[in-house]
């Protein structure tokens, strides 16, 4: 017999997670026995169970194994079926395809690829960079009448567009339960498509494919060039358009700059809403890393970092939002090992390797490479003594990336593009700023340039 004392565990827990995690997640938890250092717990869905053990499992483990210190691991149960949970860390094997068929949401099972719990809506912060991605993203969960057909988001890497198609697929699946919702990269729609072919099972892909409710495939610039697979996903795309069924698709460019693709694919894939996600703002990145850790204090309910660390992180690491919440990680988990509160000299003696790394690598000369080619102009024009306005505008696009991209001073920069004084950046810099309010190429122009040289 085991001497847990659950009401009393329950209790301490809901001091330390606050009223509305406790109600959420702990309330609806029944515990059942421990069993060779397994602490078996009941929960009502597995969204629960996996939610809980993805975010408060080394939480919840501490405070079981306080009580009984044979406690290894924890074991998220059903209540109906009694039937474990897979941790959602630890990816299932991938079911043969026919069993995938007959699997149904009923026990809260989604075909397709696992989700993260981490990646809902409520989760997901939302800044000027993402406001459009996420209203489309949130319409398509309402699962109203289908008004645009596929939604298709694309933007950089870690841009959120995988956390908000798992967001989609939750609300889907918390709100309509008995639609079937499939999500999956293009990665594991061509493997699945390769291996439907080479068992002879493509009857039954197809059947898997046409009978979704909702679709939903990740970077599917992955597929590009391959030719089957692209055929194969260009019939699946088009006999779902036809039932009238939704389709979300994400990639790393928009659908037309993506090489390979095939006119008939590029231009099914423009037929919908195109939205793209921005590069983060510090306002993003910022709130982004306020989120985590609140999210993070669940399992370190004492956590203190100082808010002066999270505007360094945020000002230092604007690449890749996955890198900037590793750092935070890497700092919270130092932090608590060293059992001594987040300064920012602790975070930057921890961070060190981090914060080289994400030093911005684009330099000037890259910057006016990239501007001359898109302009068309010779790379000696950019640092020449010309003033016509086809060779002064595209110069001073430079600049103001210059200023933007490069921790270059104004005059560095000057000194870059032909011994140009300080004054003159300035002047060219704000020429820009105001220019790419009032004229839509420019807007446009200076987006592309900015991605590529992101990349
Ligand atoms: P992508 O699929 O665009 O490459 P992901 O969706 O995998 O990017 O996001 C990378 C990481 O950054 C994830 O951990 C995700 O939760 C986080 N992230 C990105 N944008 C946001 C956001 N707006 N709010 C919260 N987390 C975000
Ligand atoms: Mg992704």
């Amino acid at each position: 017999m085991s001497a847990i004392n659950w009401g009393q565990i329950k209790e301490t827990i809901k001091t330390g997670v606050g009223h509305s995690n406790y109600s959420n997640w702990f309330e609806p938890i029944n515990f059942l026995s421990v069993e060779d250092g397994i602490a078996r717990l009941q929960v009502p869905s597995k969204f629960i169970g996996d939610y809980v053990s993805k975010n408060f499992g080394d939480f919840l483990l501490h405070h079981l194994s306080t009580q009984d210190q044979n406690i290894q691991r924890l074991s998220f149960e059903l209540a109906a079926s009694k039937k474990t949970l897979a941790t959602p860390t630890i990816k299932e094997n991938e079911p043969a395809l026919s069993q995938r068929v007959s699997r149904k949401t009923m026990d809260g099972d989604i075909p397709g690829a696992p989700l993260d719990p981490r990646f809902t809506f409520e989760n997901f912060v939302v800044g000027k960079p993402n406001e459009l991605a996420y209203a489309a993203a949130k319409r398509v969960a309402e699962a109203g009448p289908v008004t645009f057909n596929p939604l298709f988001l694309y933007g950089g890497v870690g841009l959120g567009k995988t956390h908000l198609m798992h967001s989609i697929s939750w609300e889907l699946h918390q709100n309509r339960p008995e639609l079937n919702v499939i999500y999956l990269s293009a990665e594991q729609f061509m493997y699945q498509f390769v291996r439907a072919l080479r068992e002879k099972k493509m009857i039954d892909f197809k059947e898997l494919f046409r009978t979704v409710d909702v679709l939903m495939i990740d970077d599917v610039q992955f597929i590009a060039g391959k030719e089957s697979t692209q055929e194969e996903f260009f019939h699946t795309f088009n006999a779902l358009v036809d039932q009238n069924k939704q389709i979300i698709i994400t990639a790393d460019q928009a659908p037309g700059e993506i090489r390979d693709l095939g006119d008939r694919i590029t231009s099914r894939l423009q037929s919908g809403l195109v939205v793209d996600l921005h590069p983060t703002t510090y306002e993003l990145r910022l709130g982004i890393l306020q989120k985590k850790l609140d999210l993070q204090r669940v399992t370190y309910p004492s956590l203190e970092i100082d808010n002066d660390v999270l505007e360094f992180l945020a000002a230092r690491i604007s690449t890749n939002v996955r890198v900037l919440e590793g750092a935070l990680t890497r700092l919270i988990a130092f932090a608590s090992l060293v059992n001594r509160n987040v300064t920012l000299e602790l975070a930057q003696d921890c961070l060190a390797d981090t914060l080289r790394n994400s030093e911005r690598r684009v330099s000037v000369e890259d910057i006016q490479r990239k501007v001359a080619d898109h302009y068309n102009i010779k790379l000696s024009d950019m640092i020449g003594p010309k003033r016509s306005r086809s060779i002064a505008r595209p110069r001073q696009i430079a600049m103001f990336l210059s200023k933007e991209l490069t921790s270059r001073s104004l005059p560095e920069i000057g000194k870059r593009f032909g011994g140009r004084d300080h004054t003159t950046v300035i002047h060219g810099v704000k020429r820009i700023e105001g220019l790419k309010n009032q004229d839509d190429q420019i807007a446009e122009d200076l987006k592309i340039l900015q991605r590529s040289l992101d990349a």
